[in-house]
């Protein structure tokens, strides 16, 4: 049987480990802290719709193929571990004044004509799906394919998955990729890859989240992804079983996960502007992570020796980027290239990305 190591063990690199076990290999996944990077801190949110923009064209078809996959790689989870993931079935991106309100058409009609659908809501088709939300809401864009993960069940549910599959597990930290004895090797260490590579251009991007619950008596959480820009800053509030996600902050702080009182201070009085019910609710935790960014936007999955495969960068969007990710990366590992998946080939960055090591 063949020997494949997977470093790092963060949603990409459980889902890859599970999947190639399956796929038949013998699989060791490295990681000195399983599960407990930006793939834990994570708000959940598969929206490359609403996150489009005119231009962004290929950003746009990446996370829509792998969105696509999402149904399939989800219902293939829930076969192997009995647990389903999902948490809502759409998002709406409200605008709170007439800039906003403009912006989102942009994107509607952008969106719409490279062929996915997105829907303008009125101040009264906003107030029927949610009630709950603020009074200034005048419009929104409604995506009805944009479903929303728990990221904490998701990883759960993939450790179970790969642990079945067979995949050993070791709590330990790789310093060389080359001396790892494996017949191929998955780079998939978020964003401290480039200290095992130093040529990726993967840099740590801070986001900040926090998650409230929802106490007896308080207004309900929406049901949707509620996704909003208030003072010109990104808000979002994600349903959870327990009560409401609400992130995420954006800085270029290096590899700093403390949480800041202006980053808290912010997503408390962003999430407000939009559901002003969310006072009621219980703080209970407050997180930051370190996104694995890219120059473009785009991860970096592909070769980078005959026996090194990357899958990394996936920024903003690495729980959207799951299950395209997997299918590259295993197509990869039996030879073949995915088609999608070949405008995140690192060797597009091939001045700095290297290889033969
Ligand atoms: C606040 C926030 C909100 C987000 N919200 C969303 C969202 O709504 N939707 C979405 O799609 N994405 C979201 N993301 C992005 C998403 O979380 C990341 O893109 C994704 O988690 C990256 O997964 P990963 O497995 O590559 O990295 P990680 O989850 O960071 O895992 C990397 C793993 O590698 C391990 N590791 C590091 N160095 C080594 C080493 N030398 N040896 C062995 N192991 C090592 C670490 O211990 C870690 O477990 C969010 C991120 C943040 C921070």
């Amino acid at each position: 049987m063949r020997t494949l190591a997977v470093v790092g063990g963060g949603a990409i690199g459980l889902a890859v480990a599970w999947r190639a076990a399956e796929a038949g290999w013998s699989v060791t996944l490295l990681d000195p802290a399983v599960a407990t990077g930006a793939s834990w801190v994570a708000g959940g949110m598969l929206a490359p719709l609403s996150e489009g923009w005119p231009g962004e064209d290929r950003v746009l078809e990446f996370g829509a193929a792998s969105l696509a996959r999402w149904p399939g790689f989800a219902a293939r989870l829930e076969a192997a571990t009995g647990v389903s993931v999902f948490v809502a079935d759409e998002t709406m991106t409200v605008a709170l004044d007439a800039a906003d309100a403009a912006d989102l058409r942009t994107v509607a009609d952008w969106v719409g004509s490279r062929g996915h659908e997105l829907r303008m809501l009125d101040r009264a088709g906003v107030r029927e799906r949610e009630p709950g939300l603020a009074r200034t809401v005048r419009a929104a864009l409604l995506a009805p394919a944009e479903p929303a993960i728990d990221n904490r069940k998701l990883l759960a549910a993939l450790r179970q998955a790969a642990e079945t599959a067979g995949v050993v597990v070791r709590a330990e930290s790789v310093d060389s990729l080359t001396e790892l004895p494996h017949d191929q090797v998955v780079l998939a260490a978020g964003a401290a890859s480039a200290a095992l590579w130093p040529e990726l251009p993967v840099r740590p991007v801070k986001g900040e989240i926090l998650r409230l619950r929802q106490r007896p008596g308080v207004a309900p959480a929406p049901r949707r992804v509620i996704r909003a820009r208030v003072h010109g800053r990104a808000v979002y509030l994600v349903p959870r079983a327990e009560g409401i996600v609400v992130g995420a902050t954006q800085y270029e702080a290096g590899f700093d996960t403390a949480v800041t009182v202006a980053g808290v201070r912010d997503l408390i009085a962003d999430a407000e502007a939009v559901f002003p019910g969310i006072g009621e609710y219980e703080l209970a935790e407050a997180g930051a992570g370190s996104r694995p960014g890219s120059p473009d936007n785009l991860p970096l999955i592909g070769r980078l020796t005959d026996r090194i495969v990357v899958a990394t960068g996936h920024g903003r969007n690495g729980m959207l980027t799951v299950p395209l990710t997997v299918d590259a990366v295993t197509g990869l590992l039996g030879g073949a290239v995915l088609p999608e998946a070949e405008v995140a080939d690192p060797q597009r960055f091939s001045t700095t990305v290297g290889g033969n090591r």
